[in-house]
């Protein structure tokens, strides 16, 4: 008889394991806490406007394209994927902007405006971060499970020689002297939850990827992904249930027993939890002893910022705004320790705006616009009271892209407004203190020092997400997933 898998939660990592597991052989069943598959890759549908909730940018299409092959389909034949080109436009505050894209003479022009040494140094900077890349991606350290200290040891050479250790910004001001240069390439450790000034450099390889890979969308936004997930999990023959919150995993003599779920208790052999792996440690494993990762190390550990999202369907166009844009405060450096560290809430943002809208007609009524305005907040180590302070947000963030970004009659045109905060986070995904990147990744959380795909504590219990190696972002949960099913398959062979 196959053997019964669990997965708890459906974001990008549950869905990923999920139907590798299930093309092999396993018989899988995924358990979602909220009405839709997708974790926080949900979708909003209102009013003839679709938002994608959390993740908008497709990156890295080879891990994608080799999820699609172990499962023997095609991409092509379940999405419709658009290269972008620029991948995103980003404001200064001074009123400049630089449109990024994967073309190195284009880029070298656009940084020589700023600082004509910069756009020497770009090439040296796409070595370096070349070198980081063919680590993580070609030679796999990201789909490697780091669950012994001899993987590790390894890849330490490896890590020394792409000097991946040093914090990002600083990295990346040994190559630029121009402010808006240093942050364009230091920033993207923040689409993974990191602070730029002491996220380990390794992380400075996402623009690498992306100049590589490039930046796609799919026809439907990102939800199309998810939809596509899990209808080949589905022709596969697994089963997915929403609205079905896993209260406990249940442990019998330290190895993994089954699941109660809506009251009722289901047996498996095996457990892979792709929820956040403080409230499955702490909430779930209820009578099981936990050495690593338990709760006293878990309320020492370092998590991620959150982020206040704000969905607009706006009953007109707006051509400054790109499929995908950037639009800074002044304060880069300042604002990062705000958010991460005073965990204050202060007057002034950095956005990133979501105009899917722009490449595809069908996410808003004609002559419509369908917005999704994204600003990193501290998370709940300041408890905020959301409920109340979450109107006087969206209204100040209206009023700054409307009169002092420039966005023209946007109140009076406005047709749709939703948010989503910290407290949703924790609320609706349980997330812990509301950040949906959870730990940090900083050097003693990554790698081996982040929890393990597999569980050290219980025989048969695994992790897949953000919240393990390699960690959060959507090439990440995927590489994990690929971790934890060589674990699985390694440990309980078919
Ligand atoms: C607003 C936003 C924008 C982002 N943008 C990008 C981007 O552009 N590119 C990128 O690469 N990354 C982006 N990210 C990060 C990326 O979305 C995440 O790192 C990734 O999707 C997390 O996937 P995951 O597999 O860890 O699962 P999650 O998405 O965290 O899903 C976990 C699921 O588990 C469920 N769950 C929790 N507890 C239980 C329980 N007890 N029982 C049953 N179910 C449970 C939750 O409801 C949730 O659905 C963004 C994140 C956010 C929030």
């Amino acid at each position: 008889m196959a053997k019964k898998v669990a997965v708890i939660g459906s974001g990008f990592g549950g869905l990923g394991i999920a139907l590798r597991l299930q093309c092999q052989g396993y018989n899988v069943e995924i358990f979602e806490k909220q009405d839709k598959l997708g974790g926080h890759a949900g979708q909003i549908k209102e009013k003839g406007y679709t938002f994608d909730m959390g993740p908008s940018l497709i990156t890295a299409p080879q891990i994608i394209e080799n999820l699609f092959s172990t499962a023997d389909r095609k991409i092509e034949d379940y999405l419709d994927l658009h290269y972008l080109d620029p991948f995103y436009r980003v404001y200064f505050h001074d009123k400049t902007f630089i449109d990024y894209n994967g073309k190195p003479e284009e880029m070298q022009k656009q940084i020589a405006k700023f600082n004509k040494k910069d756009a020497d140094s770009y090439l040296k900077f796409l070595e370096f971060s070349k070198e980081i890349y063919k680590a993580v991606i070609v030679d796999g350290l990201g789909a490697e499970s780091f669950h012994k200290l001899g993987t590790m040891l390894k890849f330490a050479p490896k890590f020394i020689k792409t000097k991946s250790i040093f914090p990002g910004y600083f990295q990346a001001s040994q190559f630029f002297k121009d402010w808006r240069t240093r942050f364009l390439f230091s920033f993207h450790p923040l689409f993974i939850g990191g602070n730029p000034f002491r996220v380990p450099s390794i992380y400075l390889m996402i623009s690498y990827l992306e100049k590589e890979g490039g930046v796609w969308y799919s026809t439907g936004g990102m939800y199309s992904f998810v939809t596509a997930l899990n209808k080949i999990f589905e022709e596969y023959g697994g089963k997915s249930f929403v609205n079905s919150e896993v209260e406990e995993i249940i442990v019998d003599n330290k190895k993994i027993s089954g699941l109660r779920v809506n009251g009722e208790t289901r047996n498996y052999d095996i457990v892979v939890s792709n929820a956040d792996i403080t409230h499955t440690n702490s909430k779930l494993l209820k009578n099981a002893k936990i050495k690593s990762w338990g709760d006293n190390k878990l309320s020492k550990a370092k998590y991620s910022m959150s982020c206040f999202v704000l969905y607009i369907g706006v009953k007109k166009r707006y051509p400054e705004l790109l499929h995908h844009t950037l639009i800074l405060s002044p304060r880069y450096k300042e604002l990062v320790k705000d958010i991460f560290d005073n965990h204050v809430l202060p007057d002034d943002f950095s956005m990133y705006l979501h105009v899917p809208s722009k490449t595809d007609r069908s996410m808003a009524p004609d002559g419509c616009e369908s917005i999704y305005v994204l600003a990193p907040v501290t998370n709940l180590q300041n408890p905020i009271d959301w409920s109340v302070k979450g109107k006087v947000f969206a209204d100040m963030m209206m009023d700054y892209l409307e009169n002092e970004f420039g966005m023209d009659g946007l109140t009076d045109n406005l047709d749709y407004v939703s948010w989503f905060t910290p407290d949703d986070f924790k609320n609706q995904r349980n997330s812990h203190l509301g950040s949906p990147w959870g730990l940090e990744p900083i050097l003693t959380q990554t790698a081996y020092f982040r929890p393990h795909n597999t569980s050290p504590d219980i025989e048969n219990l695994y992790y897949v997400g953000a919240g393990t190696h390699p960690g959060a972002g959507v090439p990440g949960v995927l590489l994990s997933a690929e971790a934890t099913e060589k674990l699985v398959v390694k440990d309980n062979p078919l």
